[in-house]
């Protein structure tokens, strides 16, 4: 029984019908109703005009200070939207360099794995992820370090044993839209960062077929999957604002010249307003983030968040009954799930 047969034709029926679409669960009438306005009392945040409760975002990253990175502002604005966020973190950055001067001591390298998952927590805190699933695999290291191949890194794990731990995680929390890493990582090769792609994507396909692992949980099939761009016009922007202003741009003609994704991205995501929350989640990261570096922080704030005051993202698989105009930039990683009529 769908929820639109269940409810009729209201706005707020379909609005349910679509929240829930996703999930398989059959519930009689008078149970949802009593559950719906249950929910409409408790929870009054909304999602430009649409009840948020129930929706979920999960994104999958490799190491401590990739989720302050990518995506920290997008995940902040939807919590102040209502809408919860989960992270998986692969593994525990353990080869992570010291890149703080301030923090380059003995006693930090000797402690680093610890001091790594407290800086996590922290800007976790910051962002506002509902909840942090560790996957417990080994940072493999930058590509070559005799560490990418130790058998308990994130590189030597089978694609099914790590694939399966995340699809656990999506059974049980049922995201409706997935944020992950692209397969084109030759700007950076992390062998962490390209198997991050491997496992969510094996993941996303089997964990919504019933004939997979039932014992991993209820089969839940995520209705959207992103990755992050890496937008190189965003680079250029910054790169020709520091000239202008005469400061040294942190931008190398290869970092500039690398190619992005900018053809591919569909997604904006406006998050004005949101770029201190990044910026303090990324010193959360004090072993990793020099304060003083010009690459994250050489711009005053305001003029940085001016100047590309968006994530981008490209939809690389979409279940939702609406998609955006293939020249239209979508605007919201929820976009289609909810109908709420916008534009
Ligand atoms: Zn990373």
């Amino acid at each position: 029984m769908s929820f639109s047969a269940i409810l009729g034709n209201t706005k707020t029926s379909h609005l349910f019908q679509a929240v829930f679409k996703a999930d398989t669960i059959q519930v009689r009438a008078g149970t949802l109703l009593k559950c719906m306005s249950s929910h409409l009392s408790r929870y009054q945040t909304n999602y430009n005009g649409v009840m948020a409760k129930s929706l979920t975002l999960l994104t999958v990253h490799a190491h401590p200070d990739d989720e302050s990175s990518k995506g920290a502002a997008t995940v902040a604005k939807l919590r102040d939207h209502g809408i919860r966020s989960i992270l998986v973190t692969c593994t525990g950055g353990e080869e992570g360099d010291i890149n703080n001067p301030a923090m380059d001591r003995p006693d930090v390298k000797q402690n680093l794995s610890q001091i790594r998952r407290e800086e996590l927590d922290k800007a976790i805190n910051i962002i506002g992820y509902e909840k942090l699933y560790l996957l417990g695999y080994r940072d493999s290291g930058m590509p070559g370090r005799p560490s990418n191949s130790r058998s308990d890194s994130f590189a030597q794990a089978s694609l099914e044993e790590a694939g399966d731990k995340l699809i656990e995680i999506i059974r049980r929390e049922k995201p409706q839209v997935m944020v992950t890493y692209h397969e084109n990582q030759s700007g950076y090769p992390h062998p962490d960062h390209l198997k991050v792609h491997d496992v969510s994507v094996y993941a996303f396909h089997h964990s919504g077929d019933a004939n997979y692992k039932p014992e991993l949980g209820l089969p839940h099939q995520v209705s959207k999957l992103y990755y992050s761009a890496w937008s190189t016009n965003r680079a250029k922007a910054f790169h020709n604002k520091f000239v202008e202003l005469g400061l040294n741009s942190p931008f190398s003609e290869e970092r500039l010249n690398r190619a992005g994704n900018d053809e591919e991205i569909t997604t904006r995501i406006d998050v004005r307003g949101y770029y201190r929350v990044r910026k303090d989640a990324l010193l959360a990261h004090a072993t990793q983030i020099d304060p003083a570096s010009n690459f994250w922080f050489g711009l005053p704030d305001d003029l940085a968040e001016d100047l590309w005051p968006f994530e981008d993202y490209i939809l690389v698989h979409s279940l939702a009954e609406r998609i955006e105009p293939a020249d239209r930039i979508e605007e919201d990683l929820f976009a289609g799930l909810l109908d709420d009529n916008r534009p």
